[in-house]
């Protein structure tokens, strides 16, 4: 996800507004959970040159698949996320878009490269415990039932080991 801020470098105070659509690798890994982009991410971006300082602040908008940390089924989830970023040209030095000062990216040439701030945002966004919905049921410790989908019928023989078999007799009536 880049922007070309060639005119915007040049002119301290200038500011431009802009949107943006791109798509981002897959980041399962960092994520530590089942995450699938399923749409391309959206921003919406205000850049600013204060003082050769280019300012990034926006939203951005994408729609993920979760899994649901109690039911384990997949839900999609519409995540809108702040971005907050300050770049400064790298100059002669090579700036790689990693290298930070004062919470500030260094980029070199005329492009910003927003991928990684946009995937670090995403990313400390996203549930640790994703659910599909608040009341979310859950699975039945015993069978594995989804009780989202109604009860499964294990539950009474929670109660006493000692009616268990007692149980046992009634089912088989
Ligand atoms: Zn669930
Ligand atoms: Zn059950």
């Amino acid at each position: 996800m880049k922007i070309d801020v060639a005119d915007l470098k040049k002119t301290p105070g200038a500011q431009i507004e802009l949107s943006l659509e791109g798509t981002l690798p897959s980041f399962e890994e960092e994520a530590d959970q089942e995450v699938t982009l399923l749409s391309p991410v959206m921003a919406e971006l205000r850049l600013k040159n204060v003082d050769g300082v280019i300012l990034v602040e926006g939203k951005i908008r994408v729609q993920v698949c979760l899994c649901c940390s109690r039911c384990l089924e997949e839900f999609s989830q519409n995540l809108e996320v702040a971005i907050n970023e300050a770049y400064s040209d790298a100059g002669g030095l090579q700036g790689n878009g990693k290298e930070q000062e004062g919470g500030i990216t260094f980029f070199s040439g005329n492009t910003i490269d927003l991928t990684a701030a946009v995937r670090e945002n995403l990313l400390a966004e996203l549930p640790m415990k994703a659910t599909c919905r608040e009341d979310c049921r859950g699975l039945c410790p015993h069978c594995g039932h989804n009780l989202n989908l109604g009860e499964c019928g294990c539950r009474c023989r929670e109660v006493d080991p000692r009616l268990a078999s007692l149980g046992k007799l009634l089912e088989r009536e």
